[in-house]
């Protein structure tokens, strides 16, 4: 792939500001190819040119992908005028990638969000024809049967009358007090509108009181990730999704 500045390279990397950058050349901290660069406007080959700083190799990538468990109370946007964001989140050194959420968890839904720069990864995940998995945790209000599990498995219409595809539902644990204790449920849908979970549960008279993603295709929630807590993926999470 092409040129880019050297200034460029390295605040995407993290080092620092252009500013800073700029300073750093000036005073003869930045070397590529083992020679001084005076100027943070050079250009250099990220793919073929050695770039230190200190004599610190810097090794450029383009894309970084976080896995994060959302907490409560956050927004999955990169902006918002009264909410904090997942980005708020995330170090410097992540967040100079300026990546953005890979869809979109309600406000008070808990759990896997994938995070990064990468467009056409994002896209093909979120694409309705690929029809990716997501399974959720959740604890929802009354007693949930077999009845909700063959429901779910045909469809339930929402409130627009939209007609769900099929989705796995699995009760783990029903009600110990019929309508007014809670039930916990696994639930795996294929697409993905606008608070499907809890609506899919209005469809059949009952309210969903927590909401967690384990999954989302071939992506596991890390159960070592605490809520608000993210990590890149690692080599192996990254080839399942490719
Ligand atoms: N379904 C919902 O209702 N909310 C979410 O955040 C995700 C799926």
């Amino acid at each position: 792939k092409g040129k880019m500045r050297v200034d460029k390279l390295l605040t995407h990397m993290g080092v620092g500001s252009r500013k800073e950058i700029k300073g750093l050349a000036k005073s003869g901290r930045i070397a590529v190819n083992g020679q001084t660069v005076k100027d943070s406007g050079q250009q250099v080959d990220p793919a073929a040119d050695e770039i230190t700083v200190d004599g610190r190799p810097i090794v450029y990538k383009e894309f970084v992908y976080l896995m994060m468990n959302k907490p409560p109370g956050v927004v999955s946007a990169t902006e918002d005028n009264r909410d904090r964001t997942v980005i708020d989140l995330l170090s410097e050194e992540h967040a100079n990638f300026q990546p953005f959420p890979v869809g979109r968890l309600d406000k008070d839904t808990v759990g896997l969000l994938l995070l990064t720069n990468d467009g056409k990864l994002s896209h093909e995940l979120l694409s309705p024809r690929k029809h990716v998995p997501k399974t959720y945790y959740a604890e929802v209000e009354g007693d949930v049967d077999e009845r909700d599990v063959a429901a779910f498995a045909a469809g339930v219409k929402l409130d627009d009358g939209y007609v769900t595809l099929p989705a796995v539902l699995t009760v783990l644990e029903r009600s110990s007090d019929g309508p007014n204790g809670l039930s916990r449920i696994e639930l795996t849908i294929t697409e993905g509108k606008f608070h499907q979970v809890k609506r899919m549960f209005l469809a059949v008279g009952k309210r969903v009181r927590y909401l967690k993603r384990v999954s989302m295709g071939p992506l596991k929630l890390d159960p070592e990730l605490g809520e608000g807590s993210y990590r890149e993926l690692t080599e192996e999470e990254l080839a399942l999704l490719q």
